[in-house]
């Protein structure tokens, strides 16, 4: 093995990525974290639900996480993964990185070498292309109510009828307040049991297209233009974004999809282990509902059975290095 040779490249440093690396640096294993530095919640001025830091900012959550990863040796490369290739004890991942270094660099990539992998890389959200929504995410425009919803509790709500995932938000924000508005064209051919259902509660249904998202001057969301000219005032507009996983990397290592209520995710067992031995998924690219908490967990688990894995292979090569009778301390 070519003594370049990360024990583990992590590709992506959110809250998965950085657990995982906590985890193995503290188990003395050599990391390199690969940061493309976008993480999805960067929208968002404070994060909530996780606990003892509700309301914290997201982005200091990892600058901190990054200086706990460095104080164990690990270390964090801004850049973004483009390739990777190879197998348990030998792969290879290349890196476009964002400040190239004259010491590693070919055309501004990097090819480093690593035993094991953890895919950390998150998920993008592609929102509906309505004029004034995207100004709006994380802000006024929101998607999880356990996120944002004690924020907006008794506010004026609207929900996009985006498809079937916005008649679950529909139904779940009513929780939070009684004044929920369901808008968009989806809700004209509602199924009658949830339509029955969601007026019952007191959910409004406004089944016209929305034409954009309307701002105050200071860049508060105050409501919707409607196409029928109308303009309907609100507080907070949640959004089912389309869910995108960031699995560019596992699908080139050939890890396999198992369907799930976001559609076609990557598939793996309770620790994050793939199908492909030696690669394992954690956070968001391997569970798209995965709140920050739920993310650096999943990086903790993997990270704990990726070192069992390694020291289970340094066991056998031990093994068989004694058997035979080399001298060698085995690594
Ligand atoms: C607006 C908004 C608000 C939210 N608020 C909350 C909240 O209050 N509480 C909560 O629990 N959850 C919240 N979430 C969900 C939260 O964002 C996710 O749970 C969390 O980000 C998942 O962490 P992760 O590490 O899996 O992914 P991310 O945090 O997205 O990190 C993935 C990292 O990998 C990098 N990356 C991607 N591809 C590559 C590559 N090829 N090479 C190198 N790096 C790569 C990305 O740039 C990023 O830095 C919110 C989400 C949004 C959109």
């Amino acid at each position: 093995m070519n003594e370049d040779t990360y024990d583990v490249i992590i590709v992506g440093g959110g809250a998965a990525g950085l657990n995982a690396a906590l985890v193995l640096t503290r188990a003395r294993r050599r990391v390199l974290v690969v940061d493309a530095g976008a993480p999805r919640n960067r929208f968002a001025a404070h994060m909530h639900g996780f606990l003892t830091r509700d309301g914290f900012s997201p982005l200091e959550l990892l600058a901190l996480g990054r200086a706990e990863v460095r104080g164990y040796g690990g270390e964090i490369l801004a850049g973004r993964a483009v390739s990777a290739t190879g197998e348990a004890g030998a792969f290879e991942v290349t890196v476009e990185l964002a400040e190239p270094d004259a010491t590693r660099t070919t055309g501004g990539t990097a090819t480093f070498t690593a035993r094991r992998l953890v895919i950390a890389s998150g998920l993008r959200d592609e929102l509906p292309t309505i004029p004034g929504l995207a100004e709006q995410w994380g802000t006024g425009a929101i998607a999880c109510p356990y996120c944002d919803g004690w924020e907006a509790r008794d506010l004026r709500l609207g929900v996009i009828a985006t498809g079937p995932m916005s008649i679950h938000q529909a139904t779940l924000v009513r929780q939070w307040s009684a004044d929920v508005t369901f808008v968009g064209p989806l809700t004209d051919d509602l199924d009658p049991a949830v339509r029955e259902g969601l007026e019952a509660r007191g959910v409004r249904i406004i089944a016209t297209e929305i034409s954009s998202v309307l701002s105050s001057a200071d860049g508060t969301l105050t409501g919707v233009a409607l196409a029928d000219g109308t303009t309907l005032d609100l507080d907070r507009l949640f959004v089912g974004p389309r869910l995108q996983a960031n699995d560019e990397l596992l699908r080139q290592l050939g890890a396999e999809t198992a369907e799930g209520p976001m559609g076609a995710w990557t598939a793996s067992d309770f620790t994050g282990l793939t199908s492909v031995p030696g690669v394992w998924v954690a956070g968001n690219s391997g569970n798209a509902g995965a709140l920050v908490v739920v993310a650096a967990g999943m990086g903790a688990m993997a990270g704990a059975a990726l070192n069992a894995d390694l020291v289970a292979a340094e066991t056998r090569a031990a093994v068989e290095a004694a058997r035979a009778g080399s001298t060698r301390t085995p690594v």
